[in-house]
């Protein structure tokens, strides 16, 4: 789907329940993150990293994903950690509760064909959902991986 098909699309918001009447709202560029469930892409960051191509290499990406809510993908730009922790600012209605001075990467960021149209993971070439999805992995690739300290 194009971004232009997706704006297009109309939803129907339900308006307070004292307020019987149903609202209907266009999906446009300026309304559409109030659609967006819990604000997606503000529960995660990425942070890339260097290509992996040793043992020693993976074996420092697993203690990385040892941590709790880190993951670890490879996509056409590259590895990337993906940390899957929401941000401090997120109010639970989805708005940012410091907009007016939202670091420069929050202001970057185009909601123009974004999350709401397509999840990351689609792009993905290599996901590795937890520690022992990354250790199978290693294991696969290297076959003495666990004679690797000896
Ligand atoms: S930019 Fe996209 S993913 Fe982020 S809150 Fe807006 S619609 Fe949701
Ligand atoms: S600062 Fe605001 S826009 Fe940026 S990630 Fe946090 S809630 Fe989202």
């Amino acid at each position: 789907m194009t971004n232009k098909q997706a704006y297009k699309t109309t939803f129907i918001a339900q308006a307070p329940a004292k307020n019987k009447t149903k609202l209907k709202i266009e999906m446009t560029p300026e309304t559409k993150c109030s659609f967006c469930p819990g604000a997606i892409c503000c529960n995660y960051f990425t942070e890339q990293v260097d290509t992996p191509r040793s043992k020693q290499d993976f074996d420092h990406l697993l203690w990385q994903l040892a941590h709790k809510n880190t993951q670890l993908y490879k996509d056409d730009e590259g590895w990337f950690l993906l940390v899957n922790n929401k941000c401090t600012h997120l109010h639970d209605d989805g708005r940012c509760g410091i907009y007016e001075t939202r670091p420069q990467v929050c202001r970057d960021y185009s909601n123009d064909y974004c999350e709401l149209d397509q999840r990351a993971e689609e792009g993905f070439d290599l996901f590795f959902e937890d520690y022992n999805a990354l250790l199978k992995y290693c294991r696969k690739r290297y076959k003495k991986w666990d004679q690797r300290y000896k």
